[in-house]
């Protein structure tokens, strides 16, 4: 498969990545394709490590259980008929001979080279790690399923543990250290995890003998002053104020310098003593982005306003990979990495490679942010839809009806509304089936920052 094109001669394109971008752009060149009566010509074959496209912005509810994790995942086989499915990681890009290398991912598989004569990539980011001590050793990210089924297990084990530790002084330390959990980064990833995971012991705790709710300590750390500021001082403050009557310890101006699977050390000096640090300080680009030599932006690939990689004919990329020109905006800013922008990308990407191929017309992406949307748990949302800002009840159902809109596939729609409506009327589950092994769920585990032999993997 390392020519360009495919056995039979037809013109293949490679997309890397099945996220909001390379899944959403393929969908479309499917129907673009079978509408041009041209898809007899054109492979479209698809480089992604899992069978599925992963809604990712109701991770922290697989996290509580609310929602089953199959149901965040939509079926790549179903949804995308015409495309030949490569399991595999990208590990390169090639250029010049204009190849993918694909790294299986399974010890009896081979690494291989794949030719494309289009390229779209769109491989997403990974959680940004910094260079703190321990963080890459103890610390959980929250990007994928294996992440978050991880999280949710590990919290009741601690309740289990801690519940049955003696009343003596090592008892008493242990069960402090198990009892308290550290999040890093005030953004929307680990204040909604929080906000959720908080809600969510807090409901079941009267299930253990010994542990109350009060007795799980929560801190929420980042080093800037503000809590979600992609939805505006005022919503974050709402959001800090929520959080605060529950009990959570909001430091901001405050991060982590070092952690072992006992405690964490702060920027204060103070060292807190803690099994459970979850990281969500931010996402960098796929250190795939790295291996093409060409210019990019904080590790992102920069693309123009058509997601054309500089330099390179026949190929594009998208998403939180991509640093695309923010038309919308006068400042020269690039879009932010966000599910709203790289789903909406991959509707441009697609249209743009068929315009490649000879058919239609391409065109450069534009798009006025629509807001964004955060779950607290229980009632408590904030959310700021076309500006307008909302907190309680009215943010959470437009929460949940944005989820519901934009998660693809209607069989997936209806397994969320029906995990929502058991959700409402049962009690949460409490059972661990352990199925995620510790160091599986480890940031360079879980994402697989490893296998670019260290490319921007930082
Ligand atoms: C917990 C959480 C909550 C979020 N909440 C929101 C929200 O409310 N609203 C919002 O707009 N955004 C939200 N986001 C951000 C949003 O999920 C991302 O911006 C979005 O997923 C980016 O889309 P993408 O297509 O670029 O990448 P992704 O959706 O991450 O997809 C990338 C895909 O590429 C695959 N891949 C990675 N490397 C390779 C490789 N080398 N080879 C092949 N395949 C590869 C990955 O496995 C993945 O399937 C949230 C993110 C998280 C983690």
């Amino acid at each position: 498969m390392d020519t360009a094109s495919s056995a039979d001669g037809r013109t293949r394109v490679v997309v890397v990545g099945a996220g909001f971008a390379g899944f959403t752009a393929l969908r479309r060149l499917e129907r673009l394709l079978a509408r041009h009566s041209a898809h007899g010509d054109v492979e479209l074959v698809l480089v992604t490590p899992q069978d599925f496209m992963l809604y990712t912005p109701l991770l922290p509810e697989v996290a509580t259980g609310v929602l089953q994790p199959r149901h965040v995942a939509v079926s790549l086989r179903r949804a995308l008929p015409r495309t030949t499915v490569v399991p595999g990681w990208a590990t390169s890009v090639d250029v010049g001979a204009r190849t993918v290398t694909v790294d299986p991912g399974d010890a009896d598989g081979q690494v291989t080279r794949l030719g494309f004569e289009k390229l779209v990539l769109a491989p997403g980011s990974v959680t940004r790690q910094f260079d703190i001590p321990g963080v890459a050793e103890v610390a959980h990210g929250v990007k994928t399923v294996n992440e978050a089924l991880f999280l949710r297990d590990h919290l009741l084990a601690q309740l289990d543990h801690a519940d049955a530790l003696p009343d003596t002084a090592d008892g008493r330390a242990e069960r402090e250290e198990r009892l308290t959990v550290v999040a890093v980064g005030a953004g929307y990833t680990s204040t909604e995890l929080v906000g959720q995971l908080q809600r969510w012991l807090h409901t079941i705790s009267a299930r253990w003998d010994r542990v109350r709710p009060t007795d799980v300590r929560w801190l929420l750390l980042d080093i800037s002053r503000t809590v979600l500021p992609e939805l505006g001082p005022r919503l974050g403050a709402a959001a800090t104020a929520v959080l605060r009557r529950r009990g959570v310890d909001v430091r901001l101006g405050t991060t982590v310098t070092a952690a072992t699977d006992r405690a964490v050390t702060l920027t204060d000096g103070t060292t807190v003593p803690t099994r459970t640090l979850i990281w969500g300080a931010g996402v960098v680009a796929s250190p795939l982005m790295a291996t093409l030599g060409t210019p990019t932006v904080r590790g992102r690939l920069v693309v123009d306003a058509a997601l054309r990689v500089s330099g390179l004919d026949g190929v594009w990329a998208a998403g939180d990979a991509a640093a695309v020109p923010d038309l919308t905006r006068p400042d020269g800013a690039v879009t932010p990495p966000t599910a709203q922008h790289a789903q909406r990308q991959g509707v441009v990407l697609a249209r743009n490679v068929v315009a490649a191929l000879g058919l239609g017309r391409a065109r450069r992406y534009a798009h006025h942010d629509l807001g964004l949307v955060a779950d607290l748990g229980g009632r408590d949302a904030v959310a700021n839809p076309v500006g307008i800002p909302l907190t309680g009840v009215p943010a959470k159902v437009v929460t949940r009806a944005y989820h519901l809109l934009s998660v693809p596939g209607a069989a997936n729609r209806v397994r969320l509304v029906t995990d929502w409506a058991l959700g409402a009327l049962l009690a949460p589950q409490t059972v661990r089936l352990s199925g995620v092994r510790a160091d599986d769920a480890l940031i360079p585990a879980a994402q697989r920052t490893a296998i670019y032999g260290g490319v921007g993997s930082s």
